[in-house]
Formats: structure tokens, sequence, C-alpha cells
């Protein structure tokens, strides 16, 4: 029996609801697998965690995190609660991406079947991955910018480290897909404002450095506000983005629009040793405690968590059961981007549909 060390938290709003969810399904994948083990560890980390104990994470679970085999993380963060500087005091992502060197946010947006998404494609027809770069660019600047009360300035960043690994990654996650649903080229588009900054024609100048290592992908570059056209426009081209923290920030929230909103969208933080999974969206404090948010995000993160530690089969089956039930159940993903019948009816039918090695096995 494979063991894995999982560090779990909760984090605020809507968190521990769709972290449950996701847990319930690891539970019954474990149970079917018969192969592996998680071991949890629950850390307490988010907006919450800060009000009661003035940190919003510890020295003690960082380590925690940084020794566990993966971390499961759920949404942290509330608008209100707010360090004196007026930024947001229960965010982790400074702490954790920067503390463990996770250098890049993977990032997949795919259209899934039964989803009332805006665009009109396919399932399946939408499937790209955006990297962006974790550790520095414009957010190295969270908490240091300087200014007074008539002028605030913040840094964009990159090193030549930085950018090399991050593009390397990109790369290399290119080799392990199909390339882009419409033609099948295995492509990694770099996406910067290299027309104006020169940060950024630092970035694609090494990304084409990186790129010559890999013949067998090819390059293609876009200027950051024309990928937000074509990202609506042409998403099915895309197969693998590359970008910088910010950029990246900003065009996988978009990206999640285009396939049915946040709720359909998981990530991983990557380094050299640690990781954790999360859903890309916030804690969407308006609809906590409701029971109508979307568990799809944390459940297909927990899936990629699988994957990270090498039970493809398992993520796989988890990715098979998500298809099959928005497939087979009366499971819409509204416009809202909620589930018709609200996060429990969708976790039951994921848990109805997980089987074992009898899925479509799709590639997802
Ligand atoms: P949000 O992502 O929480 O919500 C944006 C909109 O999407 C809201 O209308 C919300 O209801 C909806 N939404 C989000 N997830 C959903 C789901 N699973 N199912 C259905 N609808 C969903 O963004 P926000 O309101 O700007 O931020 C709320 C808090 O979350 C803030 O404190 C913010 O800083 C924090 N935040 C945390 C993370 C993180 O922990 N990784 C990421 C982004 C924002």
């Amino acid at each position: 029996m494979r063991k894995y060390h999982i560090v779990t938290i909760a984090g605020d709003g809507i968190g521990p609801e769709i972290l449950e969810s996701a847990l319930a399904v690891l539970a019954r994948v474990q149970e079917l697998s018969g192969e592996f083990a998680l071991e949890y560890e629950e850390r307490e980390g988010g907006a919450a965690c800060y009000e009661r104990h003035g940190v919003n994470l510890s020295k003690e679970s960082l380590e925690a995190c940084r020794t566990a085999d993966s971390v499961l993380k759920a949404p942290v963060g509330l608008p209100w609660v707010r360090y004196p500087d007026g930024t947001e005091a229960g965010l982790l992502g400074g702490v954790l991406r920067n503390g463990l060197d996770l250098y890049a946010n993977v990032r997949p947006v795919k259209l899934w079947p039964g989803v009332d998404a805006p665009i009109k494609a396919k399932a399946g027809e939408i499937d790209y991955v955006i990297i962006r770069e974790n550790t520095e660019g414009l957010y190295l600047s969270r908490g240091l910018g300087v200014g007074n009360d008539e002028a605030m300035a913040d840094m964009l960043l990159m090193t030549r480290k930085g950018v090399e690994r991050v593009c390397r990654f990109a790369f290399e996650a290119a080799r392990k897909r199909s390339g882009s649903p419409s033609d099948g080229v295995r492509r990694v588009t770099c996406v910067d404002k290299s027309n104006v900054l020169r940060s950024f024609a630092f970035f694609r100048r090494i990304f084409q450095e990186v790129g010559e290592q890999y013949p067998d992908i090819e390059q293609d570059f876009l200027y950051s506000d024309a990928a937000g056209q074509d990202l609506v426009r042409r998403p099915w081209r895309f197969d693998v983005l590359v970008m910088e923290n910010f950029l990246g920030d900003l065009l996988s929230d978009l990206g999640g629009g285009t396939v049915g909103g946040l709720g359909m969208c998981p990530s991983g933080n990557i380094g050299e040793g640690a990781s954790y999974f999360e859903p890309i969206h916030g804690t969407a404090p308006d609809i906590a405690g409701k029971g109508v948010a979307n568990p799809l995000s944390q459940v297909l993160a927990a899936a990629m968590m699988l994957d990270h530690l090498g039970e493809t089969a398992a993520g796989t089956m988890i990715r098979d059961a998500v298809w099959e039930a928005l497939v087979q159940e009366d499971l819409v993903i509204q416009a809202s981007g909620q589930p018709r019948g609200g996060s429990r009816t969708a976790t039951e039918a994921i848990l109805r549909h997980l089987r074992h090695g009898v899925g479509p096995q799709r590639e997802h």
C-alpha cells in the first residue's frame, strides 16, 4: 500500500464546503483503488486564522506543508480582513508560493460537457493549460510597494533563473499533452508585453532560448492584450501558454469565464520539492454557507494532486467520473457558475460515477 502524507487547509468562505466534497471523492477513490492511502494533517490558514492568531499561517504549518507529500488547499481570504496597509491579511499566495519556492502555477482551462458556457464550442474543444510564473514578476512586490499619499509604485522583477525554469516547465508540459484541440499541434504560446516593457522583452528572449531545446514543440507569441481577445475568439488553438505572474492571474480567470466559471478551474503550485493544489477562485463570500458552490474546482484540484503524486490512474478515475456525471445526470453547471441542485447533488453525482478502471479513460 503506497502512503502519502497530505496537509489540508480548509480556508474561509466556501472553502470548508468544497474541501469536504473533494475529501469525500478521495475517500471513495482510495477504497476503489485499494493501492494507496492518504493520511491527512489538517492545518489552519487564511483570514479566520489571522483573526484568531494574528498570523495567516503559522511557521509550523508552513513547515508541515514543506515536508508533506503534497497539500490540498481550499480558498482563503475575506475582503474585510485586512492589514493596516489596506491589503488583505488572509491570503497565502505569497507565504506558500515564495516560502516553498513553487515557481510554476499550472492552470488547466477545459470545457466540460453539461456546462452552460458563454462560448459556442463542444466539450473538449477548449483544452489548454496556462503556466503562470509564480514567484516573481509584479507580485514579488507584494507588501513592498513604495510611495506616499501622492504616489505609489510596485516593481516588476524577472530573473533569468525564474524565467528559464518556468519556460522549461511549460515546454515539458507540452510534451506530455497531445497538442491543441483544433490542430493537434504541440505548441507553447509566450504571452507578454514585449512591445512596451524591457522586462517582457527579456522574458521573450529567454523563452526563445529555452524553446530551442524543444524542436518538437511549436513556439508561438502573443501580446497579452491580443491574448485576451484570442482566448475568447479562438481558444481551441491553444495548447500551453506561459506568462508572467500578474498576467497569468488575469488571463486564467478570463479563461475560466469562457468554460463555465471559476468553479470549473483547478490549479497546481509546483516546485522542485513541495506542491499544493487548489481552485483558482476565491472564497466566494457571497454564496458561502448556502450549499450552492460548485465543488468541481476542488475535486479536480484533488485529481491534479493525485497525478502529481504519481497516482495517475486515480486522477483519471476522478476526471472520468466528473465527465460522466456531467453527461449522464441532470447536473448542468448553470450560467451563474453553480451546479443545478447545489454542491451536495454535484458531489453525490460524482461519487455515483466513480468506477475502477472502466471509465472512458479520456485524456482530461
Ligand atoms: P471569488 O473567486 O471568491 O468570487 C468571484 C465570483 O465567482 C463570485 O460571484 C463567486 O460567487 C463566484 N464563485 C467563485 N467560486 C465559485 C464556485 N466554486 N462556485 C460557484 N461560484 C463561484 O473572488 P472575489 O469575490 O474577488 O474574492 C473573495 C475572496 O477570495 C477575497 O478575499 C479574495 O482575496 C480571495 N481569493 C482567494 C484566492 C485563493 O485562496 N487562492 C483566490 C482568489 C481570491
